[in-house]
């Protein structure tokens, strides 16, 4: 345990303790089951039950109503960056896509592979620093579906509300920001995220979706790559990711438990951030924020120093306060701090403290 260090991880990231501790004490054997986890059948009654539980953890956390489906699947986002169009871009229609930084932009370029898309909006020309205004997007009402990232994880930029489509479904890749406060899901046809940020291991990639939309489906589709398949099969038309399906039950009931519930936890996380974009201000000669401040995401908080050495410098000694993980996305540079739900405060305290001495000294 005192090996653990501040891991600032962007993913697979940070868990929380008391779950870590609650596998470790299951490893051996899950309760009632008489095996691990990872020997029992995903048909059999113990992983029956894990699997209805996390569905209705998340339904209750997020309070999803029974027009959408819960989907446990695999392939990460980027599969979803394919099932989405292949699934709900039909022939001669187009796909409208904000995008706000990385993941956005290679979700359409996936898109493109399967049919045509448009872009409602782009922040390329700044650097992917903002999110846009509602009278910024230009929408097209007659697309087949709208998709946007709600948090870019490698820019650190964020949305705080979600952009409206009019009759056009929302679709809304929240993979670095899911369960970290509530959503209205009834604004929304489609979320998807992967687990390895806020919810879970790597393995498992949540999918909410209005059933109705997945009738649009084509019967033809390889199985694996049709909603309406997983709907039917309830998740479970091939193995599911049993372990990693596991622990999303334990994190989401230590959200519901332990923080209770996501208004709370969303109030943790704001304050979080809070924390580190205080410094970033006060230093602002030494630490430049790499998102406008309205845009500022409170999982990924991204900053630059003025050279390479120094940022070089700034990582090494963050290394001996046991402060880890705080590289940049190797696409952009400089320093990330992801800060997500299982960040425990005072890693963000440490981390705070240490950027403040190393401005004094810098
Ligand atoms: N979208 C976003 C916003 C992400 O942060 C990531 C992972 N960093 C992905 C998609 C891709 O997820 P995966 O690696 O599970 O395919």
């Amino acid at each position: 345990m005192d090996e653990r260090v501040f891991n600032f991880s962007a993913g697979p990231a940070v868990l929380p303790v008391p779950v870590l501790e609650q596998i470790r004490d299951e490893m051996l054997c899950l309760p009632g089951a008489g095996a691990s986890i990872m020997e029992i059948s995903h048909r059999g009654g113990p992983f029956t039950e894990i699997i209805h539980s996390a569905e209705a953890n998340l339904r209750k956390l997020l309070d999803i109503s029974d027009d959408y489906a819960v989907l446990f699947l695999q392939g990460g986002s980027r599969l979803q960056f394919s099932m989405v169009p292949i699934n709900l871009l039909g022939e001669g229609q187009s796909a409208d896509y904000i995008l706000t930084g990385s993941w956005g932009k290679k979700a359409m370029e996936e898109a493109q592979k399967e049919g045509q898309t448009r872009v409602a909006y782009t922040a390329k020309g700044s650097g992917f620093d903002h999110v846009p205004e509602q009278g910024d997007l230009d929408l097209d009402p007659q697309a087949a579906y709208c998709h946007y990232t709600c948090n870019e994880t490698i820019e650190g930029v964020q949305f705080n509300g979600e952009p409206d489509t009019g009759g056009v479904p929302l679709v809304c890749d929240a993979s670095s920001d899911f369960l970290h406060r509530k959503l209205d899901i009834s604004r929304y046809g489609m979320v998807y995220a992967c687990a390895q940020k806020n919810a879970g291991p790597s393995g498992v990639t949540i999918v909410i979706m209005r059933k109705d939309l997945a009738e649009r489906s084509d019967a033809n589709l390889p199985s694996y790559l049709s909603y309406a398949n997983h709907i039917k099969e309830e998740s479970l038309g091939n193995t599911p990711p049993t372990f990693a399906i596991y622990v999303v039950d334990l994190v989401t009931k230590w959200l519901l438990n332990d923080i209770g519930g996501l208004d709370k936890m969303f109030e943790q996380n704001k304050t979080k951030a809070l924390k580190l974009y205080d410094v970033i201000d006060a230093h602002s000669d030494l630490y430049k924020g790499h998102a406008q401040p309205s845009s500022r995401s409170v999982m990924n908080v991204t900053f630059n120093l003025p050279s390479d050495e120094l940022t070089s410098k700034f990582l090494g000694e963050a290394k001996k306060h046991k402060l880890e993980a705080l590289k940049g996305h190797r696409s952009v540079g400089g320093i990330r701090a992801s800060i997500y739900n299982a960040m425990p405060v005072e890693g963000v305290d440490a981390l705070a403290s240490f950027m403040k001495e190393f401005a004094k000294n810098a």
